[in-house]
């Protein structure tokens, strides 16, 4: 579909920026995800690599998930009230490049979203506790896995220090087993009812 894009060189021009893409279709988007430069476009008149946030569906047919991306100028409105997204396949919301990057590298793993936001949960609880300032924008997501440890990173403890936190599968696979039960209780619940799964919502931003 064609988009209006306006560069920070002011020139406006149009490009074919696709409302749904099928990964079963186009095998390079993973790549593209991981490496940031899935919808970029560069600039006809000053030659600028863009990256505008227009919404769109992802799709993997043969993994049987599809996620909604919504860009980050409605993350407060999505987390009030996120968009109904009907089907049988795992539906999922994100909210902006980082929440899309994370997702897809937990669905292609084929790790179950909801024990990683709730293992994130108690991650972000005891990073809390050892910081003294509150105030910190602390985030921490989900890095990748390497054979049975989940790696997860936590951002924003030391200015330009990405602190790393190690967790055994076995952890991983005894959530799993409760977690439609945890799905269900508060707090869990705020943050693991579908569409929008994500820590980001129990840690809601106040900015807007
Ligand atoms: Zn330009």
């Amino acid at each position: 579909m064609k988009k209006s894009i306006t560069c920070m060189c002011e020139h406006r021009f149009e490009a074919d920026i696709p409302d749904k893409v099928d990964l079963e279709k186009s095998a390079d988007s993973i790549a593209s995800i991981i490496d940031g430069s899935f919808m970029t476009v560069s600039c006809p008149s000053c030659g600028k690599l863009l990256k505008p946030e227009f919404p769109f569906t992802l799709v993997h047919g043969g993994q049987g998930w599809e996620i909604r991306f919504v860009p980050e100028l409605a993350r407060q409105k999505t987390m009030r009230q996120p968009p109904i997204v009907k089907g049988k396949k795992t539906a999922r919301v994100v909210i902006g490049y980082s929440e899309l990057l994370e997702k897809v590298k937990i669905f292609e793993e084929q790790l179950d979203d909801r024990v990683i936001e709730y293992l994130k949960y108690f991650i972000m609880s005891k990073v809390m506790e050892k910081t003294e300032d509150e105030e910190k924008n602390v985030d921490v997501y989900y890095h990748e896995r390497q054979g049975d440890v989940l790696e997860f990173h936590i951002q924003g403890l030391k200015s330009d220090e990405v602190g790393v936190f190690k967790l055994p599968m076995a952890t991983y696979r005894k959530a799993l087993a409760d977690i439609d039960r945890h799905s269900s209780e508060e707090p869990f619940r705020d943050f693991l009812t579908p569409p929008y799964v994500s820590l980001n919502k129990f840690y809601s931003w106040d900015d807007g």
